[in-house]
């Protein structure tokens, strides 16, 4: 055969490779698969792997594909990891052919990149005509205890916070939606409502196992090789690609006593949620903009305290000196579980009625305080329903100081707030397209403004703009790129560091 499509290879069919028609090879001069019968010297030969390496039509199409439902990137094999090796072996590979492409100067340099849950909505888990690893099957949680939770990088936080709570222990920080990876959330950032008080997902992280985009596998901390530990941390897949961390845990409550307060006037909303953010009142603050049927707006402060009885908040003290519509204040109870995995029942509900796999061209940008409310009393001036097809608007601070990781882009201003289209579309390409465009408008009026984009959106970016989002940390974030992906050949789908040979 003279590709490999159809077929999959791991540690037993190696072992027992007689098969003159198994992959056993790269040729990086044609750029095709080679079997044992065609390989020849020029070839990079495939490593040995305890996971399988995947050429078939349906697990390309799901790696070229992710909740965005906008850009399919199609790689030419989707690595099925079972071991830290694996994902070692299989970035080496793909580091020496592309050495060999260089010393050759043709054109089939292949990249490699991780894909947790895939739900970054523009491309960036994706590898055209490259590796992906599929970190699905590097689930384990190898340790959990008051020093941290050592777990794979496939592990979602909804099992790691369901293993950690059997120990009366749990994550500072979770995301809204909690069955993500955590080497996609690291990756990236990861905020939550109580980034307030503890920062991103990332800055709670005690160690990390990387593998480098030379292939070696490194430890990496506070304490050993910190410029790497703090740079992969919300590197975007540029560095390393993480296979092993340590997360930090804290003693858990059991409950969450939940507070939900309306507002009309915009400005208001925003004072309260900078009131309570000021002086810490509640353990989670966050914050929802609610399109009314008559085209006006009510505002939502999402607030909770958590506590484990008999000790109870006291709720005259957490409302105390805010001034939200008079009556509408809703206070309820969760268990601190059902609390942190509150999106699940509404997911099962988009999952059924199919709205979960419709085109979701979101944009979130971090915004500094001063001026955010004009910026989005305009964005919500110009919103037509059409434009989140009923996805929730994000709206709360958080404070910068909170941050530490060099290369998460955030505005320089002590209170930030982030403002998030969660949007869903029709999947019609016009419409999807033209909301695009949007974003990127959006985009540069709140970079107009000294805002920053998460980089998990639907959001074109030029090489220009990724010089302008790191700012005066660009050089560093490049020179460590060269250091530690001398090959360029991670994770492309953020096309921060384009190639001469990019498809
Ligand atoms: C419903 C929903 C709710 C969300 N809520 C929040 C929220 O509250 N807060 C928030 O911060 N985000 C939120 N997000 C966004 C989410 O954090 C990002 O999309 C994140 O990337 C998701 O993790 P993932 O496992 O899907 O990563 P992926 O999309 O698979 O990967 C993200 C990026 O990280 C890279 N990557 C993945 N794994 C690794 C690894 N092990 N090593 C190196 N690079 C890696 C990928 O190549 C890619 O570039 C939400 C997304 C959805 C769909």
């Amino acid at each position: 055969m003279s590709e490999a499509t159809g077929s999959m290879l791991g540690r037993r069919q190696w072992l027992a490779a007689t098969a003159a028609t198994l992959v056993v090879a790269f040729d990086p001069v044609r750029g095709v698969w080679l079997s044992r019968a065609q390989a020849h010297d020029g070839a990079v030969s495939v490593p040995d792997l305890d996971g399988e390496l995947v050429f078939e039509p349906a697990a390309l199409e799901e790696a070229a594909d992710d909740f965005g439902h906008i850009v399919h990137d199609r790689p030419w094999a989707v690595l099925r990891a079972r071991s830290s090796t694996d994902v070692q072996r299989m970035v080496r590979f793909v580091f020496e052919q592309r050495v060999f492409q260089q010393r050759r100067a043709n054109h089939h340099g292949l990249t490699i990149c991780m894909r947790g849950q895939a739900h970054s909505t523009h491309g960036q888990a994706q590898a055209a005509g490259g590796v992906v690893i599929d970190s699905r099957g590097l689930d384990q949680i190898a340790s959990v205890g008051p020093h941290g939770a050592r777990v794979g990088p496939g592990v979602r936080w909804l099992d790691l916070l369901s293993a950690s709570l059997e120990q009366g222990l749990t994550p500072p920080v979770l995301t809204d939606f909690i069955e993500l990876s955590v080497g996609g959330t690291l990756s990236v950032g990861g905020i939550g409502g109580a980034t307030q008080h503890h920062g991103l997902q990332a800055d709670n992280v005690l160690e990390l196992e990387v593998v480098t985009g030379r292939g070696q596998l490194v430890t990496c901390s506070p304490r050993r090789r910190r410029a790497l530990f703090e740079s992969v941390l919300g590197g975007l897949g540029q560095l390393a690609i993480i296979v092993s961390a340590t997360i930090r845990l804290i003693p858990a409550p059991s409950n969450a006593r939940v507070y939900q307060l309306f507002y009309t006037d915009l400005a208001r909303f925003t004072r309260d949620q900078r009131r309570a953010l000021r002086d810490g009142r509640f353990d989670y603050l966050e914050g929802q903009v609610l399109p009314q049927p008559d085209g006006s707006y009510q505002f939502l402060l999402e607030a909770a305290a958590y506590y484990t009885p008999p000790e109870l908040p006291d709720d005259a003290a957490l409302l105390a000196g805010l001034e939200p519509i008079e009556g509408a204040t809703l206070v309820d109870e969760h268990s601190y579980f059902d609390w942190q995995n509150r999106l699940a029942p509404l997911v099962e509900a988009l999952r059924a009625n199919g709205a979960w796999g419709l085109p979701h061209p979101w944009i979130n940008v971090f915004l500094p305080a001063r001026g955010a409310d004009a910026f989005i009393q305009n964005v919500l001036d110009e919103l037509r329903p059409e434009d989140t097809g009923g996805g929730p608007i994000l709206c709360y601070p958080f404070r910068r100081s909170r941050l530490s990781r060099p290369f998460v882009a955030i505005p320089d201003a002590d209170v930030v707030v982030i403002f998030g289209l969660l949007r869903f579309a029709a999947p019609e390409p016009a419409l999807v397209d033209a909301l695009v465009a949007q974003n990127r408008a959006l985009f540069e009026s709140a970079r107009d403004l000294g805002g920053k984009r998460y980089a998990i959106g639907s959001v074109p970016f030029s090489l220009a703009d990724w010089a302008e989002h790191f700012g005066e940390r660009f050089p560093a974030f490049a020179a460590l790129k060269a250091r530690f992906d001398p090959g360029g050949v991670l994770t492309p789908g953020q096309h921060i560091f384009p190639r001469s040979d990019s498809p």
